[in-house]
């Protein structure tokens, strides 16, 4: 019955970042098309309609960022929680996240064990790109990002730290919460509060630890599961 309450709670988050990412994405939209059809029926002069474009292309570039802080996901089930390999998981990301880094010439450094966890690839790729982006924005002019594992018998540690512009106290104790951002309007207030709700889903804890101009500490502990191959990984 535990088990089944706890499923249960888990839709519930899924269900509600769903929501949330179709409220959030409907504003920018309904702003484009009130633009879109007064320019359809309204007489105006070039100087006019270019304004109104560029407010357009801004709301779709932000409905995109919006999208790309939350997710995109179909409903997870039983059946579409996987066994996942951090190490690919890591790998993956980190390619993702590769291009960012170099414009900021930031080093990527690694210490990834192999193990395994159950969850979801696009659901744990999302956390791990949320949290590696702050990062490497926290540091635009160069910076080490280190990425480290540790595994003991029931739980994985994923360490990972920036030596970027870090928080205050007030805003360290605010992270996470929805629309909290001090990158003004390059910024949603999502990344993290989305973070937060997937570390849920994982039944894993997060830890957050910030100095101003020092840098940023993510400590993230999930359960550990065996390998497909039945030995513990
Ligand atoms: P956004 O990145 O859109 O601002 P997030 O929810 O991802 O929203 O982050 C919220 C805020 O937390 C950021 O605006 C920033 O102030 C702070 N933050 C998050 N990660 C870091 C980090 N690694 N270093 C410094 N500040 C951070
Ligand atoms: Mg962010």
């Amino acid at each position: 019955i535990n088990q089944k309450l706890f499923e249960a709670e888990k839709m519930k988050i899924v269900s509600h970042l769903a929501s949330s990412v179709s409220h959030e994405v409907r504003n920018p939209l309904t702003v484009v098309r009130g633009f879109l059809q007064m320019m359809e029926q309204t007489e105006m002069s070039r100087y006019e309609q270019k304004k109104f474009l560029k407010i357009s292309m801004d709301e779709i570039d932000r409905a995109n960022i919006i999208i790309g802080d939350y997710l995109s996901f179909a409903k997870p089930t039983e059946q579409n929680m996987e066994i996942l390999n951090l190490k690919k998981e890591f790998q993956r990301a980190i390619d993702m996240i590769k291009p960012m880094a170099n414009m900021n010439s930031v080093e990527i450094t690694t210490k990834i064990e192999s193990c395994y966890i159950k969850g979801q690839s696009q659901l744990f790729q999302q956390c791990l790109l949320n949290i590696l982006k702050n990062c490497i924005e926290a540091m635009p002019e160069s910076g080490e990002l280190s990425i480290e594992t540790k595994k003991d018998k029931k739980l994985v540690y994923i360490i990972i730290e920036d030596n970027g512009h870090g928080m205050s106290k007030e805003q360290l104790v605010r992270i996470g919460e929805p629309y909290f951002t001090t990158k003004g309007s390059g910024g949603t207030g999502l990344g993290m509060m989305t973070v937060k709700r997937i570390v849920d889903m994982l039944d894993g804890r997060i830890h957050i630890s910030s100095e101003l101009n020092k840098g940023t500490r993510f400590e993230i502990s999930i359960p550990v599961v065996e390998s497909e191959k039945g030995q513990s990984a």
